[in-house]
């Protein structure tokens, strides 16, 4: 195994004799006689004209998402506001806005990008444990649907800002199911230890103690009791919690008409993960719905735009070792924090297919940090210098916890649309590093 940078081999290592595990690309990517496509167009294309690190996004994918929630609550009053914090690029707002989606916030900078996007103001939700008075006042001024109130702080500050402004203000609290989500700690919300949410006896006094407040006006309950659940069963079972508080607060005389369920649906970002379908998640949910009286409203963000999107990046070197072989590529983790952040797995494959033997390796950036990685010990086909790979499932929660770290700008982002693409946003320049900035 040569170590010399200008004729750098592949790297290739062990398990001889074993072929290279195939990734798992979902919809819209797939493999055409061995090139890796996004919807019509071949990837190694953007890649070329584009440059890397590179966002690539598949418009399909994300329509056929949000309509397979739309579809099945037909016939059903409800509200899918799309989770922008997953992603919020402004050319995937204005997709989804064009779709009919509502919006689940959770500051004023993500409102802003939804009206920027031509979103309506009317099916957006403000989530979220600590809003401030200003965020308030523009919702307020905005005329959005409601604000999911975490905390009796939180509830006289609504109270009093809409009163300021001689309005009221539209609230659903987000209550506490005490139900454990079974997913990553950092990503789970909905137990009592956690910071969100109020637990039920404390939302029962707070909807009957301001019922009365001039500034409010009570919308509904909401819950979110987590992220990238697999087995929904926690999710029903606090939709079943929630559904009876609502009840009994409706029979108290509280004029509520909504249940908000959160977000939360997992996706398979292994081969072998079975996440619920869509489908079969809220026709659950809507077992227990039945007869309620309630409308739905669902704040899907991971399940709508995760699977539609790949990090495109490059290989810049490769350095074999006695203990481990590495695969440097020009991502890294400022650009794709998942796999330190919740110690997530995502598939990584070639853009080019060819037969190899398979090479063991950890895939890292250039960052100056031990966690720095995509992957490791991970079992790809063998890979070169120079050549594309693309980090799978990285439409949510990746650029958007995208930083400049290493002082690194941040990757451009491109939407495919059937044959044809574009880019969404270019790629930060070293200008774009330092504006604001003085000395
Ligand atoms: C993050 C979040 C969501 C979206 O969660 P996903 O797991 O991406 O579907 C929905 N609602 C609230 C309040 C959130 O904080």
């Amino acid at each position: 195994m040569s170590l010399d940078p200008q004729n750098s081999p592949a790297v290739t290592s062990v398990p001889a004799g074993a072929a290279a595990p195939s990734p798992l690309v979902p919809a819209p990517f797939s493999y055409r006689d061995g090139d890796l496509y996004c919807d019509d167009v071949r990837l190694s294309e953007i890649a070329a004209a584009a440059g890397t690190p590179c966002y690539v996004y598949g418009a399909a994918g994300i329509r056929d998402r949000y309509l397979a929630y739309r579809d099945a609550l037909v016939g059903v009053p409800h509200a899918i506001c799309y989770a922008v914090k997953a992603n919020s690029s402004l050319a995937i707002l204005r997709l989804l806005a064009e779709l009919g989606a509502g919006f689940d916030i959770v500051s004023g900078g993500e409102l802003f990008r939804v009206l920027r996007a031509g979103g309506d103001p009317a099916k957006v939700v403000f989530s979220g444990v600590g809003k401030a008075e200003s965020e308030i006042a523009y919702a307020l001024n905005q005329g959005i649907h409601s604000f999911n109130c975490e905390s009796e702080s939180e509830l006289l500050l609504l109270a009093a800002t809409a009163r300021g402004m001689g309005t009221r203000a539209r609230v659903s609290l987000r209550v506490n199911p005490d139900v454990d989500a079974n997913t990553h700690p950092y990503i789970s919300t909905g137990l009592q230890e956690h910071k969100f949410g109020i637990p039920f006896p404390e939302a029962r006094r707070l909807y009957t103690q301001y019922r009365g407040d001039p500034g409010i006006e009570w919308v509904g309950v909401s819950c979110h009791i987590g992220s990238q659940i697999l087995d929904v069963s926690p999710l029903v079972e606090a939709v079943e919690k929630v559904l009876a508080l609502a009840s009994d607060l409706r029979a108290e005389g509280i004029p509520i008409q909504e249940v908000d369920i959160g977000g939360g649906l997992g996706i398979a970002y292994r081969p072998q993960e079975e996440p619920t379908a869509i489908p079969s998640f809220i026709a659950q949910v809507l077992e227990k719905f039945r007869l309620s009286g309630f409308s739905l409203a669902v704040e899907p963000g991971r399940s709508l735009v995760a699977e539609s999107g790949v990090l495109l990046t490059r290989v810049l070197h490769l350095k074999p070792g006695s203990d481990r072989n590495f695969v440097i590529v020009d991502a890294a983790m400022n650009d794709l924090i998942r796999p330190v952040l919740y110690h997530a797995h995502h598939e990584i494959a070639p853009l080019t297919l060819r037969p190899s033997q398979p090479l063991v390796a950890d895939v890292v950036g250039p960052v100056c940090e031990s966690g720095d990685f995509f992957a490791r010990k991970r079992t790809l086909p063998e890979v070169s210098q120079g050549e594309w790979l693309a980090i799978c499932a990285a439409g949510a929660y990746g650029f958007s916890l995208s930083s400049n770290y290493n002082a690194r700008p941040r990757a451009a982002e491109v939407l495919v649309e059937g044959a044809t693409w574009r880019v969404v946003r270019e790629r930060e320049s070293w200008e774009d590093l330092i504006r604001g900035e003085s000395f």
